[in-house]
């Protein structure tokens, strides 16, 4: 699996990807795998009202990757919220299950549950 960030032509970087960049219009060619890399928490909070299937309490944040001179935003979950502040560096860990596949949701084979958490570095 790979965390994949989406670029264009002209360098600009989104997660997830479009069909055309938001920046420019022009076609999203490149991957960009930030699964390796290291971000930095912009904001986090804390859900304590979440939908069946996700843990309770959810620690959610926005991270900024960057990538060659471009920063891109990613939301996602925290693995925890111990001493995390703002500014903080995190790294992308894979996880086989963001969510219970078995809580609510009528052919869990349909989805794909795993994907990465931000764990404070
Ligand atoms: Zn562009």
């Amino acid at each position: 699996m790979s965390f994949d960030a989406h670029r264009c032509p002209n360098g600009h970087v989104t997660y997830p990807g479009h069909t055309r960049c938001p920046e420019c219009g022009e076609e999203q060619t490149e991957t960009v795998d930030l699964a390796d890399r290291t971000g930095t928490v912009v904001t986090w909070t804390t859900s304590t009202a979440t939908p069946p299937g996700v843990r309770e309490p959810n620690h959610l944040a926005i991270v900024e990757f960057e990538v060659q001179g471009e920063s891109v935003r990613a939301l996602g979950q925290l693995t925890t919220a111990d001493g995390v502040e703002i500014g903080d560096d995190v790294e992308p860990v894979y996880e086989e299950e963001l969510r219970d596949p078995e809580a609510g949701i009528r052919e869990p084979d349909s989805q794909a549950w795993d994907g990465y958490r931000f764990e404070p570095v």
